[in-house]
Formats: structure tokens, sequence, C-alpha cells
């Protein structure tokens, strides 16, 4: 029978009963210290790859199942946004275009803005958003709290894609990469809701989520516009 070095206490099983740990302990090597550094600013675990798989494939039911109880496997909703937010902030910086020719001084700003605000603006927003759309689906046994998850996990991913279209960017093309972009993350969103709000009417679900998108881009719009004119000052 095992015998936890932490406690004493004798089990069976991979944990001890009394306290928790593990009863085979690794040695400490300097890739386990790297490791713990990681982990204790991003929380960076084994669920990151698992919790990208499923919001690639089956998003929506994702959250649904996270809320449900199966919190294991996945990545924690606000330290999965915090890590794709970090990543999607630096890749935007390093790729986004230079400033184009013959622009107005409002055009410069808001590209400026975009550049280096883009990621934590709409980290900020998120609170409004998780409630616009808890107000959209409002009903028994969905809490804000919850519309906050859902939307965390949502937001994570959509910012890991918009490194993809920044990408696609650096391409010399003709067209403007906004034309992927909305109608990709139209339809992501709107399959989220449909996962999500699987027991609703789909009609009312896809029309609910044009609503909360087209309020959500109204009020992102304006929002960015004063803060752009106010740095213009
Ligand atoms: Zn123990």
């Amino acid at each position: 029978m095992p015998v936890c070095s932490n406690c004493g206490h004798k089990g069976t099983g991979k944990f001890c009963a009394e306290c928790g740990q593990a009863f085979i302990v690794k040695r400490v090597t300097l890739l386990s210290i790297l490791n713990e550094v990681i982990h204790t600013f991003t929380h960076f675990d084994k669920g990151f790859g698992y919790t990208l798989k499923e919001l690639i494939f089956h998003p929506g039911t994702m959250q649904k199942n996270y809320l449900a109880g199966q919190r294991k496997n996945y990545q924690k909703p606000f330290s999965m946004l915090f890590i794709c937010a970090t990543l999607a902030g630096l890749a935007i910086y390093w790729i986004s275009r230079p400033a184009h020719l013959n622009v107005t001084p409002f055009e410069e700003m808001r590209e400026h803005f975009y550049r280096h605000y883009f990621v934590i603006f709409q980290s900020v927003m998120t609170p409004f958003y998780a409630l616009i759309t808890w107000i959209a689906f409002r009903k028994k046994n969905f809490n804000y709290a919850e519309a906050l998850i859902l939307f965390v996990y949502s937001l994570a991913f959509l910012l890991l894609l918009t490194i993809l279209t920044n990408a696609i960017d650096l391409i010399p093309h003709r067209f403007e990469t906004y034309y992927i972009e909305i109608p990709l993350m139209t339809a992501y969103f709107i399959w989220t809701n449909l996962n999500f709000f699987n027991t609703s009417s789909k009609w009312l679900v896809i029309l609910k989520s044009i609503i909360i998108l087209l309020a959500g881009w109204i009020t992102s719009n304006l929002a960015t516009t004063q803060v752009i004119h106010l740095m213009m000052q």
C-alpha cells in the first residue's frame, strides 16, 4: 500500500485521501520549475488544448458541458481568455499593417487604437456583451454569471481567430480581411448560440443572436469613437 510522502497516510489509488497529494511525486527539474513559473502567470494547463478543440468543433456545447459540471478537463474561463487575449494582443501588435497613405488623422488614430488597445477594449466590454446576451435569452436556469462564462469562452476563441485574419492581411491581396472576419465571426456566434440554446426555436436563436451582434457592434463603435476623440485631444 503506497504511503503519502506529504502526510504519511497510507491508501490506495493515485491520490492521498487525507491531504490530496499524489502518491507518486516526481523529482524537481528545471523543466518542472519553468512549467510552474508559466502556470503561475497564465494558469495554462493540459485543459487548454482540449478546450480549444471543443471550442472549434463544438462551440456552445462546450460551454454547456462546462456549466453542467464537467470542469476538470477544461482550461478555466478567465485564464482561457487571458491566454488568448495575450496571444491576440501580441499578434495584432506585431502583424497589423502600418497606417495607409492619405488617411485622416481620425483614421490614423483608429488604426493606432486597434493595434494597441483592441484586445483590451473587447475584454473590458465582455461584461456588457454578456449582459445583452443574458437579457436576450433570459429564462429560468440561466443566470448572468452563466451568460458571462458562455461569452468569455467564445471571445477567447474569437480573439484567436483575429490572429488568423490579421495573418491573412500579410499576404498581398485586393480585398479587406474585414469581409472574411465579419461573416466568420457572425457564423461562429450564431452556431455557438444554436448549440447552447438547443431547446429553443432555431429561428428565434438566430434572430436574437443577430440583435445581440448589432447591439454589441453599435455600442463598441460608439465607445471606440469616443475614446479615439479623447485620445486626439
Ligand atoms: Zn497525504
